[in-house]
């Protein structure tokens, strides 16, 4: 089953304050939220753009994917993010056609949501999440 929406862009940044002066301050989106990810080692900075999301990811270690992302690329877009019903049967579906995931089984969030990463080099070069929606479908 195909996703339901772009639930969120992500965009790294090297400095959270000056990223949120320009996202909230200046093009007037609204602050959703703040949150840490350690598995990811990010601090993450959520904007409402109608019913989908900017997502704002600044490292917290050196060492860390993002980090690297940011040190070899610099700051700029990310990945993008589908919302999907059912994470296992859109992996499987995925992996059918021959594309290579990141997590070939879900990751979960402290809240317990779950997601994967599909790997860049089977999509164009560009990075896709997949975040499984179980409330407020509709
Ligand atoms: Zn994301």
């Amino acid at each position: 089953m195909p996703p339901i929406k772009i639930d969120h862009l992500a965009v790294v940044v090297d400095d959270l304050p000056a990223a949120l002066n320009f996202w909230q301050n200046a093009l007037g989106l609204p602050l959703g939220g703040t949150e840490r990810n350690d598995h990811e080692a990010v601090e993450i900075a959520f904007l409402n753009a109608g019913d989908s999301r900017i997502e704002l990811l600044k490292p917290t270690t050196d060492d860390s994917g993002i980090a690297k992302y940011l040190a070899k690329r610099g700051a700029g877009m990310h990945h993008i993010c589908f919302a999907v019903q059912d994470i296992e049967a859109a992996l499987k579906h995925i992996t059918a056609q021959g594309v290579e995931l990141i997590n070939e089984t879900p990751r979960t969030r402290e809240d317990g949501t779950r997601y994967a990463f599909v790997h860049p080099k089977s999509t164009g070069g560009v990075l896709v999440e997949l975040y499984e929606v179980t409330e407020g479908l509709g």
